[in-house]
């Protein structure tokens, strides 16, 4: 079928709820494609909060797709080798060896190098070899990035201090009602879809479902910080696990200058001031060489809850949900915004589909249904085992009650098995191409 003529296009214009990173995928991709999108974000510039950092294979083929992959690396990027889940240290009571096992030894861990870093992708219709080992960049630094080729190369645009506060649609279109900046002034903003890839609290599923965000919330407390330590010194890898029921923390490399995320387990229920305020003891707990604050500096500190969380539908018509504003997952093992930047890579797929001629708006329906299909079936149950892992009650034996591990264990002499286990997250992605009008006829 002939791609339909520009004034024959299905649509005109794409409106993207949310300048985070899945909302700057999304125009990314969609206005490199050649189709018009418009982001209106709420704040009036971009969030500088410690959040995600590293992405996990599923999520690379859509950095390829997006032309960012090699500008990442420019910008201090970092791509990671091996992880590893080691035991805590002696809580105190306990002397070395007492525990069973040696203090921040290794329970598990693999390097990636070797088995991922030139894996053959099928993507648009050809085969690419990509580096599929997770790969480390600041959010701030990845959206930046973003946000410059979505409005300096491709012409797409961005509405700061544009709050959506409700959404609408009739046979036509869809529209958003926006408040802007500090007056609240008042207006609506039409596109042909809305997208809401506006976070956790989202606006646009709200005007879908209200209050309705099925799933749950964990108690327990973690605290995010970018600490520069030189945990090198110790022998630590690039990304290491250390499980404990109450002193389970991430350290993982976020560049080549020495700064790592540091993320740790707290008591739900404080302040931040009470947060801050006991931080220094915990790290001297919990950090190999007992550290005093003034061998470490920590430049960005903050407390999160964990949900396990997803909409209904991620589908209401000419509405659509994506990554946080979809679903919520807790943060251990990275498949946050993995996920949700699958998510975009599919509505990607379906939207140009649609541009091109080469689909109908049926596939956003499919979109839902296998988006909804492969959260509930991998995402939701790998990252909340990801957590139970990490906070185990029994570190000592964890690793004789726990599949995972053990096959990690069987991964450390046979690459095969490791490349199998590695490459099992890739189910998360699916092809919406195949439900293209053609698909299967070339
Ligand atoms: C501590 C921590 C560490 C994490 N680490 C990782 C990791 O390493 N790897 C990983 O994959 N995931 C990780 N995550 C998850 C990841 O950060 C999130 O999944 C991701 O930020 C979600 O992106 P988003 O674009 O969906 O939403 P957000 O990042 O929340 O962006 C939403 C945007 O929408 C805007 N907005 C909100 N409401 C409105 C409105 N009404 N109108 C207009 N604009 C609006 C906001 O201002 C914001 O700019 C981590 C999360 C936490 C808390």
């Amino acid at each position: 079928m002939p791609e339909p003529t520009p004034e024959k296009r299905p649509f005109s214009k794409i409106l993207i709820v949310g300048a985070g990173p899945s909302g700057l995928l999304l125009a990314l991709l969609l206005s490199k494609h050649g189709i018009p999108t418009h982001i209106l974000e709420a704040a009036s510039h971009l969030d500088p909060q410690p959040r995600a950092a590293h992405y996990g294979a599923p999520a690379i083929p859509e950095f390829y797709r997006a032309g960012i992959i090699e500008k990442m690396a420019e910008r201090g990027g970092l791509v990671l080798g091996g992880m590893c889940w080691r035991y805590p240290q002696a809580d105190g009571e306990e002397e070395e060896g007492k525990a069973g096992y040696e203090e921040h030894g290794i329970v598990a861990g693999f390097d990636a190098g070797q088995v991922m870093r030139e894996v053959e992708v099928e993507l648009d219709g050809g085969k690419k070899k990509m580096d599929l080992r997770t790969h480390c960049l600041a959010l701030q630094e990845l959206d930046q990035l973003m946000l410059e080729e979505v409005t300096e190369r491709y012409g797409g645009t961005v509405a700061w201090e544009h709050r959506v506060v409700g959404v609408g649609q009739d046979d036509e279109g869809a529209w958003c009602e926006v408040e802007v900046g500090e007056s609240k002034e008042k207006k609506v903003v039409r596109g042909d879809y809305v997208v809401g890839c506006d976070g956790a609290n989202s606006a646009v599923r709200r005007a879908l479902f209200g209050e309705e965000f099925p799933g749950f919330t964990w108690d327990a407390q973690i605290i995010a910080t970018n600490t520069y330590y030189p945990f090198e010194k110790y022998g630590w890898w690039d990304a290491n696990f250390i499980i404990h029921p109450e002193h389970f923390f991430m350290a993982a490399k976020l560049t080549s200058t020495g700064l790592y995320r540091i993320t740790y387990g707290e008591t739900p229920n404080l302040t931040h001031s009470q947060y801050l305020s006991r931080q220094p003891h915990k790290f001297h707990t919990i950090l190999p060489g007992h550290p005093l604050p003034s061998d470490y500096q920590t430049i960005n500190f903050s407390p999160y809850r964990m949900h396990q969380r997803c909409a209904p539908k991620f589908r209401v018509g000419r509405v659509l949900l994506a990554a946080d504003a979809a679903h919520l997952c807790n943060p251990w093992g990275g498949l946050g915004i993995t996920g949700g930047f699958v998510d975009v890579g599919g509505l990607y797929e379906c939207l140009s589909g649609i541009w091109d001629g080469k689909a109908d708006e049926g596939i956003l329906e499919v979109y839902s249904e296998k988006r909804i299909e492969k959260w509930k079936t991998i995402i939701d149950p790998i990252s909340q085992e990801n957590f139970r892992r990490v906070s185990d009650r029994e570190p000592g034996t964890r690793l004789e009650r726990d599949g995972f591990l053990q096959l990690l264990k069987r991964g450390e002499t046979d690459q095969v098995l490791l490349k199998e286990l590695l490459m099992g997250p890739m189910e998360v992605r699916y092809d919406f191409t195949q439900h293209y009008h053609d698909a299967g006829k070339k």
